[in-house]
């Protein structure tokens, strides 16, 4: 456990530059790489790494109280900073074999984002419907297939790729691959493509691409495949719940301090507008509801042990919850500014596009109230059903 007092300092003394520069990356769809090396300078990017990897071991709590501190400011290097400790990065560090951990720690510590590959066009919150296969041939594998929505296609170095898994024409499960792509260095598998980049309402500095996979060969020491399967990858997909849903949370907060300054400072009817009880009432709805969401976010952070994941229910309420509250907080805040705050003379409208992601991308929020109810009554969702037999059994026969 680091001092996690320290880390949030470190990512504090970074927002007012990002802030700066936020509505530049918005405007220009252009990824912020001065401020990755920003991140990467305050030891932010692959902090959980374990310091046997050359990290400093940071706790889910730490990376989450870091993460609301970027975020207040710029969505776009929270999400980078998230997916530079949480998602693909955990599942390799906690499941990987020592040369994978070895291999893929230095590219993320020197600013790399690891993309996590799961969405296909036929398979959304259905994940175990993929068709993206992997097929054992001697020592290594065939990868075939689509994936889209990938955060960072095309920017990130490391990708996780989800595909199921054949050996002798049996169905193993799903399992994950490590495939590293960095054209500048002239590392480029055949066979896999940047296909398309989605034009999206928000985060706009991201981005959200389809990548093909035509008989791309992974050697099989790069496939990753924990004792639970495809479950066992998901528990790391817990961790990126918490980090997307804290996201949502520090633009919540960034957008409910503007706001506060704005009504002491904005007269209308020779008063503020603090004054009027209509806009207080708002005000108190909107910092009960950050507050709320921050502590279910570190309760589900604080859930997971040193070097596993939070507990899937309480990431799932957590993000459900501060994923929904910052829509309207933000949206909210947007409305205390009047015109202003319709117009880029201030931040809302960006944030109030890129919060909106937050119900749909890492589970929707439809997904995760089944989840919930689900643990509450104590049954299966058609998450954790099998449904899929008859369209793996139809993969395996090609
Ligand atoms: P669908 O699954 O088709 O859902 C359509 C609608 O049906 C939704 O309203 C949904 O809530 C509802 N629905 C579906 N199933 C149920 C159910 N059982 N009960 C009730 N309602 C249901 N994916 C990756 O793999 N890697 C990434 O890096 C990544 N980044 C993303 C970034 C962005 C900006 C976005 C928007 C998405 C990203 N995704 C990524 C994909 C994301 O995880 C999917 O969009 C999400 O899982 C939903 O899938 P879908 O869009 O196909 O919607």
């Amino acid at each position: 456990m680091s001092d996690d007092t320290a880390i949030e300092a470190r990512a504090r003394a970074l927002a007012p530059d990002f802030a700066h520069r936020a509505a530049h990356w918005d405007r220009e769809r252009s990824y912020p790489w001065p401020n990755v090396e920003a991140m990467v300078d305050a030891g932010l990017i692959g902090m959980a790494i374990p310091r046997a990897y050359g990290g400093e071991g940071a706790s889910c709590i730490d990376v989450v109280k870091a993460v609301e501190q970027i975020a207040r400011s710029c969505t776009l290097s929270a999400r980078i900073l998230v997916e530079s400790n949480m998602g693909a990065l955990g599942a390799i560090m906690a499941y990987g074999t020592e040369e994978q951990k070895q291999f893929c720690a230095p590219i993320v510590l020197a600013g790399d984002k690891p993309a996590i590959c799961i969405t296909e066009p036929e398979a959304g919150s259905a994940a175990t419907g993929m068709a993206t296969t992997a097929r054992r041939v001697g020592d290594r594998y065939l990868l075939n297939g689509t994936k889209h929505w990938i955060t960072g296609g095309g920017v990130s170095k490391l990708y996780l790729v989800f595909a199921r898994i054949f050996e002798n024409g049996q169905d193993c499960g799903i399992g994950g691959f490590i495939l590293h792509y960095d054209p500048e260095a002239g590392i480029s598998p055949a066979g896999f493509e940047v296909v398309g980049r989605a034009h999206t309402m928000g985060l706009c500095g991201m981005p959200e691409a389809e990548l093909r996979f035509t008989d791309v060969e992974i050697s099989a020491d790069r496939a990753l495949r924990p004792p639970g399967g495809f479950g066992d990858l998901m528990r790391a997909y817990n961790t990126q719940r918490v980090g997307a849903g804290t996201i949502a949370m520090g633009v919540a907060a960034g957008a409910l301090d503007h706001a506060t300054r704005y009504l002491l400072d904005r007269e209308q009817f020779g008063r503020p507008i603090a004054e009027f009880q209509g806009l207080q009432w708002m005000l108190a709805d909107m910092d009960t509801g950050v507050h709320a969401a921050r502590l279910l976010l570190h309760e589900a952070a604080r859930s997971a042990p040193e070097g596993g994941f939070p507990d899937r229910n309480l990431a799932a309420r957590a993000k459900l919850f501060a994923s929904e509250t910052a829509i309207k907080v933000v949206n909210d805040a947007l409305q205390m500014f009047g015109a202003r705050g319709y117009s880029d003379m201030e931040p809302l409208e960006r944030m109030y596009r890129d919060v909106r992601m937050f119900t749909i991308g890492g589970g929707t929020a439809q997904v995760l109230r089944t989840q919930v109810a689900a643990a509450r009554l104590g049954i299966d969702t058609p998450q954790t059903r099998d449904g899929y037999a008859r369209k793996a059994a139809r993969l395996a026969t090609g």
